[in-house]
Formats: structure tokens, sequence, C-alpha cells
């Protein structure tokens, strides 16, 4: 669709309120909009290339895919063209009129609560396109798609406020110039060397020409008199990062092509660069990032990795080549041994693939295990923060690999009993007290909620180490992962506890004499009796030293938490029933053995509360504090 005429129109909200951040807040790193600028360039040529392996005609009348960079010192202009995929007019609206991306507005809200020059956030989120306006109080776009006839070209203008223009024009070339008119300080940039060293600075490792026009003084023919000359000059490497060799690629080298094809404004926590050569042959470089994006925990969001065959780009977001459960990585796998022509739907089929993955997903695993084997752990710490939970889908999903990824794994645990999570379970083992076999651990809805759980109770008296796990999918995580080095993981919540074997604090054996569940078998029929159906059994606890009673569940029945989480999700779940274990020795227990009258209120009292503490919520809260209420009152009446 073409409109004759120029058209002005609104930017959507966000897209204004980005801009405005953008230019008030980057002023003391302007010189990044040339490198948003050409990497965009780039990623077009990128495109085209990919288009043209099915379309060669785009290609032909201008194969050498290349940006330049031209600077017109009297107008003020700084032009960057490329002749890669272009835009239409409607693209040209839909991409750099309105902000797509997800998260955007939760990004902005954040800003805005916070601290809204903070580069760091705005540079999690990448600038591209707007940082234009960083340095031009007007930027010009004038853009044709490859394939388009010459009339079909547009033309878009903004001041950076809060509209835009749209018109058609005739364009010669395929592909876009961005044209910067700029600002009346930013007069440096006109500069040529300033240009060539911000170029060299953050997009030598761009694969394609980066041009700049270059006066020259040559011999004239035939004479010894000189004459001045326009040339061309290619001022990167271009050559694509990843096909170097890697003794030749600095530190700073991999960190901006990390920018580049992540649009992260800040540095990776680490990365792995791999160059193979076999029966299967690729390239690999992959990142991680130092902070997880907005939408990391949208499931079916962008991944992060590219796929190039022969050097040549296929395409963004290659999820074949990666599980879900590492979507936080960003980097290129480039091979040759896909076809050119490769789709998607040859992708999810592909052996090749598959081996790819297998590869990749090795290269990340030992990537984290040599991060998480530094002398210091603070960058482990801040890969687990950021990224732990998305690990944890992986013992869940990615059977093959569940050992490796448990030892990547970190909890909080009774140890230090602090919310960061920090002990793994090569920790936990060494720390395990003689005679026990099992790994100890309790999932629950907070770290607060666990940590003062009943159920700890004889763990923290024997000094026996119990894991805290309040993430979410830790009751998926530990339906999943059973064992760890032949150890069993227990959960103290759940079954019968055989503590006995295990040595207490002072090595000893035997804990002191506690009151002998026999003799009071009485006790524990009545409560069963008064409770009805609601529990399954009550018995005698050995967990509870401090408290009167807890809910525990048999082995192999869904935790009460769990069971929260699947019916708010609208699953209908079996209606399984607890078990009520009392604490014998308690003095609350001890008063309710001598008032049999009031049986069916204590049974329920203990039950009630007990079930408080596992879940955070009662079924009929009235009933509970009802029932309280008359308990504490009977009790006040009768001491008068
Ligand atoms: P990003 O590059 O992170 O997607 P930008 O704001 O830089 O965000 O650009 C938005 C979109 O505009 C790009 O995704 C691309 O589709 C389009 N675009 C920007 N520059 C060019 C260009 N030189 N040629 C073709 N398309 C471009």
């Amino acid at each position: 669709m073409t409109t004759a005429t120029k058209e002005t129109m609104e930017f959507q909200a966000e897209a204004k309120q980005l801009l405005q951040l953008m230019t008030h807040s980057l002023y003391s790193n302007k010189e990044i909009f040339l490198r948003e600028l050409i990497s965009n360039a780039s990623d077009a040529c990128d495109k085209l290339r990919f288009e043209a392996i099915s379309r060669p005609e785009l290609l032909k009348s201008d194969a050498e895919l290349a940006i330049r960079v031209d600077v017109d010192e009297k107008k003020r202009l700084i032009t960057v063209s490329d002749n890669g995929i272009g835009m239409t007019r409607d693209e040209i609206i839909e991409n750099i009129g309105t902000i797509a991306r997800s998260g955007t507005k939760k990004f902005l809200e954040a800003l805005t609560e916070s601290q809204s020059k903070d580069t760091n956030l705005i540079g999690q989120f990448g600038v591209g396109f707007y940082s234009a306006f960083i340095v031009a109080d007007k930027v010009t776009v004038i853009s044709r798609k490859a394939g388009e006839d010459p009339s079909q070209g547009v033309c878009w203008t903004s001041e950076g406020t809060g509209t835009f223009t749209v018109e058609p024009i005739n364009k010669e070339s395929r592909g876009t110039d961005i044209i910067l008119h700029l600002k009346k300080d930013e007069k440096e940039f006109l500069d040529g060397f300033r240009l060539r060293s911000i170029i060299h600075k953050y997009s030598d490792h761009i694969s394609l020409p980066i041009i700049m026009k270059k006066t020259e003084k040559v011999k004239k023919e035939d004479s010894d008199e000189t004459e001045t000359v326009v040339v061309d000059e290619t001022v990167n490497k271009a050559s694509a990062l990843w096909t170097r060799s890697k003794k030749d690629i600095s530190d700073e080298e991999y960190k901006e092509f990390y920018r580049h094809i992540s649009h992260d404004f800040g540095e990776p926590l680490t990365y792995t660069h791999n160059q193979v050569e076999g029966k299967l042959s690729y390239t690999s470089l992959l990142y991680i990032p130092k902070t997880a994006p907005f939408d990391l925990w949208d499931r079916e969001q962008a991944h992060g990795v590219k796929l190039y065959v022969r050097r040549v780009f296929i395409m963004d977001d290659a999820k074949e080549l990666l599980p879900t459960y590492m979507r936080f990585v960003k980097g290129v796998v480039d091979t040759d041994d896909l076809p050119l022509n490769v789709s998607r739907e040859i992708l999810q089929q592909s052996p090749i693939v598959d081996k790819l993955r297998n590869a990749c997903v090795k290269r990340v695993l030992d990537m984290l295990g040599k991060l998480a084997k530094k002398k210091d752990s603070s960058d482990y710490q801040t890969f687990w923060k950021e990224f732990g939970r998305v690990l944890k889908e992986g013992i869940v999903e990615d059977h093959a690999n569940k050992d490796k990824i448990a030892k990547l794994l970190r909890f909080s645990s009774t140890f230090e009993d602090k919310e960061e999570q920090t002990v793994s379970l090569d920790d936990y083992i060494e720390r395990m007290k003689e005679g026990q076999d099992k790994i100890y651990y309790l999932t629950g809805e907070s770290f607060a909620a666990v940590k003062s759980s009943p159920h700890l109770e004889i763990f923290r008296k024997k000094g026996v180490e119990v894991l805290l796990l309040s993430d979410r999918i830790d009751e998926w995580l530990t339906s999943s992962l059973t064992e760890y080095e032949g150890k069993p993981l227990q959960s103290v919540a759940k079954g019968n506890l055989e503590l006995d074997k295990i040595c207490g604090k002072n090595g000893e054996k035997k804990e002191e004499k506690k009151t002998d569940p026999e003799e009071h078998k009485a006790i524990i029929e009545k409560m069963k009796e008064a409770l009805g159906d609601r529990a399954k059994e009550v018995r005698a606890s050995v967990r509870l030293t401090d408290s009167p009673s807890c809910i525990v569940v048999d082995e192999h029945e869904m935790s009460p938490h769990l069971k929260k989480i699947m019916q708010a999700a609208g699953q209908t779940m079996p209606d399984t029933k607890p078990i009520l274990e009392v604490n014998l020795d308690h003095p609350l227990v001890k008063v309710m053995e001598k008032d049999e009258d009031r049986m069916t209120d204590w049974a329920n009292f203990l039950f009630d509360q007990a079930m408080l503490r596992e879940t955070g919520q009662l079924d009929d809260p009235g009933t509970f504090s009802t029932r309280l209420n008359d308990l504490l009152l009977k009790l006040t009446e009768d001491k008068q």
C-alpha cells in the first residue's frame, strides 16, 4: 500500500517515553549511536543475504554488501547507508514508529520507579535505532525494500519529539540510508578520525566492510604533479569475529560482539568460543549475560542464538539449537554441515541439528561448570541469582544431562539459614553427619515459611543440614531429582523419618528419653476420632521438639504446597488426607490430655494450626478462629 502524500503520525506512547529517556540519559556515552546504526545495517545485510539464497535476483545488480558512513561537514550530516534488505512504508512505521518488544511497558515502569538516569537499565533493554536522537535533532530514514521498484522508496523523518512523517520517494538503490542532522554542539562527530576510531572501537567485528571516504594525493599520469582524489577506505577488520583465530581476538572484541548480537548494553558474564572440525564442523560462540532480560519468564520469548551456515546468516532465535531451559544464552552457531536453504521445518527434523544441539548444551554446561569452580564465586552467584531458576527447568526437561545440571544447582539451607542460594549438593554431602545416608530438603511457599517450619525442629536439634527450597519450580525439581551421587533426596515433610542412625550434634546416637507413644495410645485414638475424615492418621511425632503439631504426607504423595499450586492453576486434585503428627512432649498437648471434654476443639485446633503453618491458609478460617476463641475463653474461665 502506498500513499502519494506526506503523512504525519504520532509515536506510540512507549516509543515517546523511551525516546525521551534515551536523549536525556545517554549523554555520557553518546558515541554508541554509531555502533547501534551500524549494527542495524549489518543485520539488514544479513537478512538480504539470506533472502537471496532462494531469490538470487535480489542481489544481482549490487552484489557487494557493505555499510557506508559519510560525513557532510557543511550541512552537519552523518549518513549511515546499507544495501541490505530495506523497508517498505508499512515496515518503517511498524519497526521504528512503534516498539513492539514485549516487556517495554514493564521496563519503563521499572525505570520511572527507580533511577531513570541509570544507563545500565537502559542498556539491558537495548537502545537501537532511537540512539540516533542522542546526537541528532532530526533524523531522516530513506529506504527501499529489496526487490521493489525505485518508485517504492519511502522517506521517514522525525525530530524525536512526538511525531514522525512518512512520504513516498524515489530511491535508486536498494537498502537504507539513515541521515542524522547533528545537534549544534555535536560537531565532534563530523571529524573523520573520530568516527574511524569509534568504528574501530565498537564495530571491528562486523563481517561486512564499513566504508568511509578518504582523500588521497596521487601522482598525475605523465607528470610530477599530484592531485587530490577521493577514495573508498574499509575502516574495520571486516571478517566475522567467530571465524577468526581465538588468540587474535581480544576480550574487548568479544564483549563488543556480544553487544552487537544481544542488543545488551552491558557486558557478558562469561563466554565460550569453540571451533570444531571433524565429522561435524561448526563454530560456536556462546555468551551468558550478566542480567536477565525482562521477559525471561516467558518461555516462548525469543532465544538468543543466531544460526549461520558457512558464514551466511540464516536466522535469529534458532530455538532448535538450545533447549528452553538455556534460553538465557546468547551467541552464534555457524556450521558447514547444513544446506544454505535450511528452513525451520528442516531444522526441527535434522539429525545434524540434534548433534549441534548436544554439542552446544555441553559447551554451555561446561562453561557454567568452569564459572562455578572459580575461586571467587561471585560470578557464579551472579549467574545463579539471575538464571538459576531457569536452569532448574533443565532437571525436569533434560534427563541426559541431569547429573551435570544437578552439580550446578545452588540452594539455601539450614547450614547458614540465609535466603541467598549458595549451597551445592556437593557442599551438602561433604557436611553430612555420620550415619546419614539421605539428602534432606523441605519445600514451601517462601523462604520465611520454610525456614521456620516445625518440620525442621529435630534436624536443627541434631545439627543435620536441610536444604530449604522455596522457588516455585522446586516442587517439580524434587520430583525429578530423586537422588544425587547415589544419595536419595528425602523431604523432611514426608513419610516416616528414621533418624536414629544419625549421630546427634555431639556425636551421640540416642536421643534423650522422650515420652513413650505406647503410653499415650488412647489420646491418639481420641484425636483421630475427633478429627473424623480430616486426617488420614494421627501419630506421635519424632520430628517435633518445640511445636505441638505438624502436617505430614506419605512418601509418594503430593506436598500440601504443591497441591495448592496445582489447584491455583485450575487442576482438580485427588482428595487425599494428610497425616497429623503430635508432639507428646509439648505442654499444650499435656493440657489437652487432661481436658477430654474439649477433645474435638483441641484436635481440630492442633490440626488447623499445623495446616496454617504448612500452606499459609485454611479452607475454613472462620471456624478456626471461633474455635480458638472459645477454647481460650473456656481455659480462662477454668482458671477463675
Ligand atoms: P532492534 O534492532 O533491537 O530490533 P531497533 O530500534 O534498532 O531495534 O530497530 C527496530 C527495527 O527496525 C529492526 O528490528 C529492523 O527491523 C528495522 N531496522 C532498523 N534499521 C534498519 C536498517 N538499516 N535496515 C532495515 N531495517 C532496519
